[in-house]
């Protein structure tokens, strides 16, 4: 695996070592020995993952840790905390910093390339989806999938496999308060559950009595359902083999034992976290391709794709105060067009209307055809007066100049109505946005057609 690693520390002899054993592994290097040049450079460079010291004169790591994490271009690199400190309130303060793991000088070399790796493994897992939904990025809807650490959550249902008599008790109690969680003690019982219920995290014992731990998490690990479960395993300190195994296998995160109750709360959180922005990530990528599809005729966007984006470009401005507004379009006599002409010049003037309101709406506008010749127009950023006079040129560019769709046929003189309304309340939605500029095409049309008018509340 080849990866961009940023190594972050105050003394060059600790940023010549880490440099030393990374390269030799062949990952590739970039280094910072101060808080201003890391984030400068974790923003240009855009490693895979960083290694950062806590103790530094000026920014400090947490700080630094902190400042990496709030930023949207490098909120999802991994950072790894290195520390002296072998303290757990340490690992805390950093885990609430939103660091994604540690390592204790002298770092440990097979420590450091097993938690370097899984990270790195992760993120690439992670880019990959980033990558796919940022196509829906221009709607402003990745702006909603945010990973803030400090923004606090709903509880986690959590399944822990532990012994009756292990340290199950402890953590349930330390859980219990901020989660719901449920515990079993037989691993086969535990795993057939798991492949039926909606849990949201695993925490595994790997020490169990009479069933190997390492083996319940790689069949956590194959299972459908839970393969992209965060795994949280609990191992002794001196059990560094099962741990590396446990990292190897692809689990998450892991607590010596005994368990420091502020830690677990912790990383429990982080692993969360994490879960739940990969969810909302894979969800948008899977709405976005499922939704994005274009109506063949005109190549305006479906009412499918309106359907399940207006709502969000909606509750988006409503929740910023920014103003949004809406069109119903619809053609006038079309059916006198196919009547006299054909069916087939109708499709051809239909294809021309599209075209010429894709010439007049801006790139973050979503014109689709709702179906026949009915057409919605979304316009982001646009209150009722720009709307309105958005719409008034439309028409014109529709009236303005015949349709030659048809040499038979002839140039052909075509009109439309438009009915504008726009968000005036928080709590407006599609529908109330949609039935009001309908009443105004309504009226449009009754008022002679070839017209625009607004909603008047
Ligand atoms: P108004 O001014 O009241 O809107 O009159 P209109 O004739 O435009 O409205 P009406 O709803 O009576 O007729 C719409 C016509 O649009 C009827 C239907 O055959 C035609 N139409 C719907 N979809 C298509 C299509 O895909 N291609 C063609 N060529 N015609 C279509
Ligand atoms: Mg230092
Ligand atoms: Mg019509």
């Amino acid at each position: 695996m080849t990866a961009r690693v940023l190594v972050v520390d105050d003394i060059l002899a600790n940023v010549k070592l880490l440099e030393a054993k990374l390269t030799a592994e062949y990952f590739e290097v970039i280094t910072a020995m101060n808080g201003a040049d890391a984030l400068e450079l974790a923003q240009r460079n855009q490693p895979d993952i960083v290694l950062l010291d806590v103790m530094m004169p000026g920014m400090d790591g947490f700080e630094v840790c902190r400042r990496l994490k709030s930023s949207p271009q490098t909120m999802h690199i991994p950072v790894v905390m290195v520390t002296a400190l072998d303290q757990p309130s340490d690992r805390v303060q950093g885990l609430d910093a939103g660091a994604d793991d540690f390592l204790t000088k002298p770092v440990n070399d097979v420590a450091l390339f097993a938690r370097v790796k899984s990270l790195v493994r992760l993120k690439m897992l992670t880019d990959e989806l980033r990558s796919r939904a940022a196509t829906s990025e221009t709607m402003g809807l990745l702006e909603d999938i945010t990973e803030d650490p400090s923004v606090s959550q709903p509880p986690g249902r959590i399944l822990l496999v532990d012994d009756p008599d292990g340290s199950g008790e402890r953590i349930v109690s330390t859980l219990e308060d901020d989660h719901s969680i449920e515990v079993f003690d037989d691993p086969q019982q535990a795993l057939f559950a798991a492949a039926e219920n909606d849990w949201e995290m695993i925490i595994v014992n790997l020490n169990l009595s009479n069933y190997d731990g390492l083996r319940l998490c790689s069949q956590l690990r194959s299972l459908e359902r839970t393969r992209a479960h965060p795994i949280l395993v609990l191992v002794e300190p001196d059990d560094t083999a099962r741990l590396l195994r446990a990292l190897d296998i692809g689990v998450h995160d892991y607590l010596l034992r005994p368990v420091d109750r502020n830690e677990l709360k912790a990383r429990v959180k982080t692993q969360l976290r994490k879960r739940r922005y990969a969810e909302r990530l894979r969800s948008n990528v899977a709405q976005s391709m499922e939704m994005a599809v274009t109506d063949s005729l005109t190549g305006l966007y479906n009412r499918r794709y309106m359907e399940g984006h207006l709502g969000t470009l909606v509750n988006h401005a409503a929740k910023r105060g920014k103003a949004i507004s809406l069109m119903v379009v619809d053609i006038d006599f079309f059916k006198a067009v196919n009547d006299n002409h054909g069916h087939d010049v109708g499709d051809e003037v239909l294809k021309e209307f599209a075209r010429r309101i894709r010439q007049g709406i801006r790139g973050i506008d979503m014109a689709c055809r709702l179906g026949g010749e009915e057409f919605v127009l979304v316009l982001p950023d646009t209150d009722m007066s720009l709307a309105y006079a958005i719409g008034e040129r439309l028409r014109q560019s529709i009236a303005g100049v015949p349709f030659e769709v048809d040499k038979k046929a002839g140039p052909l003189s075509i009109t439309i109505s438009i009915g504008v309304s726009t968000l005036e309340q928080a709590d407006d939605d599609p529908d109330t946005l949609i039935k009001r500029a309908d009443k105004a095409l309504y009226r449009a049309k009754r008022d002679g057609r070839n017209r625009v008018v607004a909603d008047a509340a």
